[in-house]
């Protein structure tokens, strides 16, 4: 299809991150105009607050593709503009975009099995989405957001590798805090490169330091773990997926201290004085292929601080409908949302996999769909269409401020780095 120098659609994307950035770079280069709205200030979603901010290189890398995509004659973006507040489903869809694509990605922990456990949050309780979230920005001088509270011999509550750096960030966390008390300060940097050197080079070990550690509690075993992406078609690809999996927890336990028990699945909470104060699990009988919780298992284990990370699933937007957290897509191949011929949802709103990879090539994929199956049928929009939405947009950049360049508007609006900060690389 070509769309080159025309205007004939306009697309509206809520979401500018890895898969909506993607669906922008396509569409843009047949062509077609997009307006980016964005909750946050900067579209940078998971890049900016998910993965954790070790990772420096990849998230300046990622972020600046984002906002090369964004930079574009051809696209306009709104910021902290969301969808369900800022503005609802309902009104949108009077806006007559061509097509609307969702890029929300997956915001909403998923809450643990045990009931009214979340009656606890904050009060023994903590979701990994916030966690990392203050872990990412807790740095920044103007961060005004939720405080989280370390404490030792914590549980973490997971299995997939947002878990693990969990547990890494409180190990990190902990380590630095005790060693500061000594007098010693090592950067983030340096911890990054495994807890086990920096406390070998000071000749101390966790004992030393007052520290237990904390403990990752998975319902199934070190080689089920969600760890890696390589194929299991085959029993040779089994096993070295096996072997994978095993390897990369061994290599975080080894650097970053922290204990392991598998098969061990949350059933019940143990509280007092209104907090939670500990979990009791049910052991299970798991292989690759079952899961089931062995009766009269159970232990109860007490602990100051449980973070459950065991998966993230969309947020709800008022007037989509949604079934247990997922939206309603008419086929894996449109990734159309039921019921709308012209709404699309990419990325990890939909695959529900956290993953940069499978999230840009997801939004790739549908935004192909879409250019080859909808767009090139879809009538072009009149003049005057386009002149309503490109005064309705400019009406909700003037009220955020923003003054149509990116380019500037990214700059100031970067947080501040660590490394400006004084920590070495
Ligand atoms: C702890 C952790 C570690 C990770 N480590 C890795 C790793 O090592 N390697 C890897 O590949 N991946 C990793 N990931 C996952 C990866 O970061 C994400 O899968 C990927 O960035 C998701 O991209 P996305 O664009 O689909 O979604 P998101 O990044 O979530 O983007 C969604 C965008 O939509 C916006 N938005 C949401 N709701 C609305 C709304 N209603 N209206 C308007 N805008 C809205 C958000 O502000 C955001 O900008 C990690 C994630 C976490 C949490």
């Amino acid at each position: 299809m070509d769309n080159k120098g025309s205007k004939k659609h306009f697309v509206a994307v809520f979401g500018g991150a890895v898969a909506g950035s993607e669906v922008v770079n396509q569409l843009t280069v047949q062509g077609i105009h997009c307006v980016v709205f964005d909750q946050n200030i900067l579209p940078h979603g998971k890049i900016e607050d998910g993965l954790p901010k070790w990772h420096s290189k990849q998230r300046d890398t990622e972020e600046s593709h984002i906002n090369e995509r964004l930079n574009h004659p051809l696209v306009q973006f709104v910021p902290q503009c969301k969808l369900g507040r800022d503005i609802s489903f309902q009104e949108l869809m009077q806006w007559n975009f061509s097509a609307v694509v969702l890029a929300t990605g997956a915001w909403k922990d998923r809450s643990l099995p045990i009931l009214d456990i979340d009656n606890y949050t904050g009060k023994g309780l903590y979701y990994q989405n916030p966690f990392v979230y203050w872990y990412n920005h807790k740095h920044e001088p103007a961060f005004t957001g939720k405080e989280f509270e370390i404490k030792d011999d914590a549980i973490v509550i997971g299995g997939g590798l947002a878990s693990l750096d969990v547990a890494k960030i409180l190990m990190m966390e902990m380590v630095t805090a005790k060693l500061k008390q000594r007098g010693i300060v090592v950067s983030l940097f340096e911890m990054n490169h495994g807890i086990h050197k920096v406390l070998a080079k000071q000749n101390l070990g966790l004992d030393d330091l007052g520290i237990k550690g904390c403990t990752l509690y998975y319902r199934r075993r070190d080689e089920d773990m969600p760890l890696s992406h390589l194929a299991a078609d085959t029993p040779e690809h089994i096993a070295r997926a096996k072997l994978t999996r095993q390897k990369i927890l061994n290599n975080y336990m080894n650097k970053f201290l922290f204990r392991f028990q598998p098969c061990m699945a949350p059933v019940d909470k143990v509280t007092e004085n209104e907090r939670l104060t500990g979990i009791v699990f049910r052991r299970t009988d798991a292989d690759e292929k079952k899961c089931v919780e062995i009766p009269g298992s159970e232990i109860t284990v007490n602990t100051p601080l449980v973070i459950s990370s065991i998966g993230s699933l969309p947020e709800p937007i008022e007037g989509i409908t949604s079934s247990n957290s997922t939206f309603k897509i008419e086929s894996e191949v449109s990734c159309k949302l039921i019921g709308y011929e012209n709404v699309f949802i990419v990325g990890n709103a939909v695959t529900g996999k956290g993953n940069i990879h499978d999230s840009s090539h997801h939004a790739k994929q549908i935004s192909q769909w879409m250019l080859e199956h909808f767009l090139i049928n879809r009538q072009p929009l009149t003049e005057e269409t386009i002149v309503d939405i490109m005064n309705r947009v400019k009406q909700l950049q003037e009220q955020k401020g923003y003054n149509g360049n990116y380019s500037d508007w990214a700059k100031i609006h970067t947080p501040i780095r660590l490394e400006q900060l004084g920590e070495s690389l």
